[in-house]
């Protein structure tokens, strides 16, 4: 059925429309963005809400919430031993409850599609289906014969990659599910592999999801064993002839950046995770400038501790500034741009994440009627600025109304959260 929604003000990639309206057609697709119309018949009356895009999560692993606060002060290298020890004691009920319980904050927040390398199978895509929401999912694997989540599943890496191949055959053409190859770092999988991935991915046309250039520890270790840095070493290996999507990239050169630009890789640029792990901070006003593709990411919570991506879009535009000792370094504009069309094209939903006709409706509301909107600026400023994902009241993915009214329409939060403590308790409790 046809939707028409009212609100105060409306984010559109020609500006922002005050006294909006946004009709929404039978296949979940945007009809019409403009100024309200006379003859129309509303049928969400959003007034005291702002409408925009549903943001893009460019990189996350969503069922690593069950490890929120488990390694909170220690270094990149000793936390990621501490989550890889609790990942080996995980059931595939606690990825599906880490995955449900994920999905709660997002769209809560107001994010209508992530990254995600994890273990994945047919039947975690289908709970995301069923959630409503969008992903590009990519199978985590290290080495060729290494089993990545022991008590989940007993594929080695080699068949990981097998794997992804028959999903992404199961769930060709579906709007909602993207699959990618996860190989998870240059430091961590072997050099033939990725030589390998990235021919599969030219054969096949999967794209390829990977952590690259996060620590300073990651550049040590590539430069001592290859004696390059990770972005040129997987040059040589022809990898950025696939279509690749990054996380991190915290220490590229200006000559790395460069080549992601001219390869057309994207990046998930993570400030929160990035500076929690003590990572660095990646030079995303070069990356711009360079007009590299770029996404914004809250990585997982094991390292943020949380996926309100309002956080790490105000931390984008104020971070960089600050750095650079110049205001005009990032603006508002460019990062909303980065967190909603940049993250969808990255992830390869190419008609998401902009409110224009033709587009599939992925659009969220913010109430207005709160102090920090109180008075404003522009909305611009406003969604930048002061926002929080707190403010997110309704949420609709390809025109399917998922949350309403600060409410979940397609998952049981209670029910999700009390898993989520009981899977935790037993997790901890585990000799693992
Ligand atoms: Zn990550």
């Amino acid at each position: 059925m046809t939707k028409i929604l009212r609100a105060d003000v409306m984010l559109t990639p020609s500006g922002e429309i005050e006294n909006a309206e946004l009709e929404i057609d039978d296949q979940g697709r945007i009809a019409y963005a403009g100024p309200a119309r006379a003859e129309s018949t509303v049928t969400h009356d959003l007034a005291g809400h702002a409408l925009m895009p549903g943001l893009v999560n460019g990189h996350t692993h969503s069922a690593m919430t069950l490890q929120r606060g488990v390694s909170d002060d220690e270094d990149f290298m000793a936390w990621l031993e501490a989550v890889q020890r609790v990942e080996q004691g995980l059931t595939r009920d606690d990825i599906v409850t880490g995955l449900e319980l994920a999905m709660l904050e997002m769209i809560a927040t107001g994010t209508v599609a992530f990254a995600d390398m994890y273990h994945w199978d047919a039947g975690l895509l289908d709970l995301v289906k069923r959630a409503g929401m969008r992903v590009l999912a990519a199978p985590a694997m290290f080495t060729a014969d290494s089993v990545g989540f022991a008590g989940v599943s007993p594929l080695t890496g080699a068949e990981t990659l097998d794997a992804t191949e028959a999903m992404a055959e199961q769930f060709a053409g579906d709007e909602q599910i993207k699959i990618a190859y996860g190989p998870h770092a240059p430091y961590t999988c072997p050099p033939e592999l990725l030589r390998e991935i990235a021919e599969r991915s030219q054969r096949t046309g999967i794209p390829i999801h990977i952590h690259i250039s996060e620590s300073v520890a990651e550049i040590e270790q590539m430069t001592e064993q290859h004696g390059t840095t990770p972005g040129l070493l997987l040059d040589t290996l022809d990898f950025f002839n696939a279509t690749v999507h990054a996380a991190h990239c915290v220490h590229l050169t200006q000559d790395e950046i460069e080549l992601f630009a001219r390869k057309g890789a994207s990046i998930s640029h993570n400030p929160v995770s990035n500076l929690k792990l003590g990572c660095g901070i990646a030079a995303l006003p070069d990356m711009i400038g360079a007009d590299v593709r770029l996404a914004l990411g809250t990585d997982s919570v094991a390292s943020n501790n949380s996926l309100d991506l309002f956080e790490e879009i105000k931390l984008a535009t104020v971070l960089h500034r600050g750095v650079r000792h110049d205001a005009t370094a990032v603006s508002a504009t460019q990062v909303l741009e980065i967190a909603t069309r940049g993250g969808a094209a990255a992830l390869g939903f190419t008609d998401s994440g902009a409110l224009q006709v033709g587009n599939l409706a992925d659009v969220i509301a913010l109430d207005l009627d709160v102090t920090r909107a109180t008075p404003r600026g522009s909305l611009s400023s406003h969604l930048a600025f002061a926002a929080t994902g707190q403010d997110v009241r309704h949420v609709f993915i390809g025109g399917r109304h998922i949350y309403a009214d600060g409410k979940h329409l397609t998952l049981d939060a209670a029910h999700i959260q009390r898993k989520a403590r009981e899977a935790r308790q037993r997790l901890q409790s585990s000799p693992a």
